[in-house]
């Protein structure tokens, strides 16, 4: 087809664009797309004769990548994609044919010539069954290569697994403030559980809540961990379940300056932390450190009776923050007055809050009130 031919169609569609039937420019579509791919072939052909050639050099430019840089006036990108189509149409011959007869489309050619790059010396062997299994759409024809690519470099695939392995690791170091920071690398297989895991303790935010992902992801390792230590499935170490122990001095729980409060590996914890770790210490067992003697309030039992949370769970139902609803699973009740201070262990002293919200009760004075509007217990004198 001669270049005056193809103006002449082009010319005849915009012309008549308004009126044409759908079908007959369909027809047209289809057509110009042939007339592309042909040029699209001989261009193919001509850029890997020249490059073959090395005509570059007989006109002064340092590459093939330069010369159509500079006289075809194309981006890197798109000349770098066509030489590599161009010398794998010199190497892959029934590849390139199938491209001529129209068999496959020149993005389905390029696919194909990518996969060729790639895997140069499996490609020659597989090159007839990929032909003939490529499929109709390009989607197809990526995902059949995506198989190919899988199974045909099965070592490859094993070597990546056997790093993945070398390289898992996960560190944790605690810092000199208590906090506890860390990086870590999974395998696929064990990150895809972690995934689904904290996924799956990471519920859709609510309207009010404006943690960012990050944070939303922190809360809920911290969930998983609490979970962890709460069920009853929960292997034993050295007879007793792991829990976190506290060793707090009663002047530090009543929020008093001075005296005792830190874990048993020795980490100094804040008081509101404390006494929020204390509220329901269904994880914590309180070690109270007082001189003479040493009480153990937490023992084996909890602080509050199973009862009393079963009664407190079928009244809230959830977290009881407006627009939280979090499961009671991952709430912890809270002592609307604190029991160092003298508050009641039942059901008028009590509130279900999620985690998250539970930590900002006990830190944040305007939660806290929040949290008194919402129960209508301000000015009656009942500090948390
Ligand atoms: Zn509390
Ligand atoms: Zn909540």
């Amino acid at each position: 087809m001669g270049k005056g031919e193809r103006r002449t169609i082009v010319l005849e569609i915009l012309d008549n664009k308004g009126s044409i039937d759908i079908d007959e420019l369909d027809e047209h579509i289809m057509l110009m797309a042939a007339v592309r791919t042909h040029f699209d072939l001989e261009w193919t052909e001509s850029v890997a004769a020249f490059d073959a050639r090395s005509g570059h050099r007989i006109l002064g430019f340092t590459s093939t990548l330069a010369y159509l840089k500079k006289r075809g006036r194309m981006s890197g990108g798109h000349a770098k994609t066509w030489i590599a189509m161009a010398r794998a149409a010199r190497k892959f011959r029934a590849t390139f044919l199938s491209w001529k007869h129209n068999q496959i489309s020149t993005d389905q050619a390029q696919l194909l010539f990518q996969a060729s790059d790639q895997m140069p010396a499996k490609y020659p062997d597989a090159e007839p069954v990929l032909l003939e299994i490529v499929g109709d759409s390009y989607d197809e024809t990526r995902k059949v290569l995506d198989y190919w690519r899988a199974t045909a470099d099965k070592p490859g695939v094993l070597i990546d697994e056997q790093t993945q392995m070398e390289r898992r690791r996960l560190e944790v170091s605690r810092k000199a403030n208590g906090t506890v920071e860390g990086e870590f690398s999974l395998t696929q297989t064990a990150g895809e559980s972690f995934m689904t895991a904290i996924d799956a303790l990471m519920p859709p935010p609510t309207e009010n809540d404006d943690r960012t992902p990050s944070q939303r992801r922190a809360d809920a390792l911290e969930d998983l961990s609490r979970g962890f230590l709460e069920s009853t499935e929960t292997p034993e170490i050295g007879g007793e379940k792991p829990h976190l122990n506290i060793h707090v001095d009663v002047d530090a729980l009543e929020a008093s300056p001075g005296g005792l409060h830190e874990t048993e590996s020795g980490a100094v914890l804040t008081v509101s932390t404390i006494r929020q770790l204390a509220c329901d210490s269904s994880v914590s067992r309180i070690v109270w450190n007082t001189e003479p003697e040493i009480i153990d309030v937490g023992r084996k039992t909890r602080i509050i009776p199973a009862a009393t949370r079963r009664a407190l769970i079928a009244r809230d139902r959830h977290c009881i923050m407006s627009g939280c609803g979090r499961s009671p699973r991952w709430c912890d009740a809270h002592h609307i007055k604190h029991w160092a201070d003298g508050g009641t262990t039942d059901l008028d002293n009590l509130c279900l809050l999620c985690r998250y919200h539970h930590t900002l009760v006990h830190q944040d004075e305007t939660v806290t009130l929040e949290l008194l509007e919402h129960l209508d217990l301000v000015g009656q004198g009942r500090p948390i």
